[in-house]
């Protein structure tokens, strides 16, 4: 037993073995990801590629996207920030996108369809881009679940005009998003850097991360005295600031993407991604990601397998799928929440909050997900005692809500 909770990182966080393959000189040749869909720009988060892929497409005010109903509200800021309106389309059961419903939606004034591949899972991606290139619509590839993998034997955001990524949700990175496009050059978008202190910002963030998490313990020591003056410098530099201008420095250095809210900051529309996270997303072994995200979310699975008030979101893991997340359906999803969460499991409930006004009557199926998913990391920074550690309180979860029902 152990004597005290382990803190689970919720996301990747880097590691020794960040670096090195599970099958180590045998590694095979690199898994497909969204980066091999098309032309490639590496912004600050995903949210930000979204800005610019609704850009590039011309967007004009008066102009409708439609948006799934079933989504994280960081995805509609961009709209309004071209001028757009986003008219929100429903969704089956499945999280599928429910094209009959897009249909109706369509009116004389929609440019573009966003569509997400939830959880790595690829949506039918040739019926939808037939039905788009049928109807003059320009198609937006949501892969911020849904780095890595393929759909009809083509990487994973080869389907839409544009494809976007959030990169930080599947490296142990502080920031990081993708635009890519199969079909459109990106020449005319020329990124700026962030400038130092969001460089610095970039790196120390992802090593304190690290260390808050038992990773790296030699980087930490060695780490410890010139991270003690940053911390001094840092809290002086701090205190002359909010004596000046109020504001926090904190969100004058990095994008507040990166601290898991869903605000949207226009200035950083145009700028790199720190160069911290492209040298750990160029050195990170995409086979390790790959095959330690499947296996974990198979623990996952099995450990849940047979267990009364629940089924996966997802009846099968296919070959190629690269999950971001265990996405589990529960019965009585808010009992074993907050025992869970009690616990310390770190837990999602992805779209749980969504834009206003978009309720159950807007889609029923996205009000159901939202309330009844709850997702699992499973991650390849989990090591083995954290996973089945999960696993364990997850079954324990779902065998006492059993008893008591
Ligand atoms: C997280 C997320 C985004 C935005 O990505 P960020 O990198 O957080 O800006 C877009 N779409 C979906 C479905 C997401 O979950």
């Amino acid at each position: 037993m152990r004597a005290h909770r382990p803190s689970l990182p919720i996301a990747p966080v880097l590691s020794r073995a960040s670096f090195s393959g599970p099958q180590g000189r045998h590694a095979a040749a690199r898994p497909p990801s969204v980066l091999d869909a098309g032309q490639v720009r590496m912004v600050t988060s995903g949210r930000v590629a979204i800005a610019l892929a609704l850009r590039q497409m011309g967007l004009q005010p008066g102009d409708e996207v439609l948006v799934p109903a079933y989504h994280s509200p960081s995805m509609v800021p961009p709209v309004l920030w071209c001028g757009a309106t986003p008219v929100f389309y429903r969704v089956g059961a499945d999280a599928s996108v429910d094209l009959d419903d897009v249909a109706a939606k369509l009116g004389p004034a929609t440019r573009a369809l966003m569509v997400t591949n939830y959880f790595g899972f690829p949506q039918a991606l040739q019926t939808i881009r037939a039905f788009c290139d049928a109807r003059g619509l320009q198609l937006l590839e949501d892969c911020a679940h849904c780095f890595f993998g393929q759909y009809r034997g083509k990487p994973v955001g080869s389907w839409g005009d544009y494809a976007i990524a959030s990169s930080m949700k599947f490296f142990p990175t502080y920031e990081g998003g993708a635009l890519v496009s199969a079909r459109h050059r990106l020449d005319a978008i020329v990124l700026q850097p962030g400038g130092l202190g969001f460089e610095a910002k970039a790196a120390l963030a992802t090593l304190e991360n690290s260390f808050a998490h038992g990773r790296l313990p030699v980087v930490r020591a060695l780490l410890r005295l010139p991270l003690g003056l940053k911390d001094m410098a840092w809290r002086a530099l701090k205190a002359r600031h909010n004596a000046g201008a109020g504001a926090s420095i904190k969100t004058s250095l990095a994008p507040a993407s990166s601290d898991s809210g869903f605000d949207f900051e226009p200035r950083w529309v145009d700028k790199r991604s720190a160069w911290f996270s492209r040298v750990i997303m160029k050195l990170a072994s995409t086979r390790r990601i790959c095959t330690l995200r499947r296996r974990h979310y198979l623990v996952l699975e099995d450990a849940t397998r047979g267990l009364p008030g629940c089924r996966p979101l997802f009846p099968t893991l296919p070959e190629g799928v690269v999950p971001w997340q265990f996405p589990l359906l529960l019965d009585d999803p808010e009992s074993i929440f907050e025992r869970l969460h009690a616990a310390g499991v770190p837990l999602v409930r992805f779209a749980h909050a969504r834009w206003p006004g978009v309720d159950a009557a807007t889609c029923a199926n996205g009000a159901m997900l939202a309330q009844r998913v709850i997702a699992f990391p499973c991650h390849q920074e989990l090591n083995p005692d954290e996973l089945a550690w999960m696993a364990d309180q997850l079954q324990q979860a779902l065998l006492a809500q059993a008893v008591a029902a």
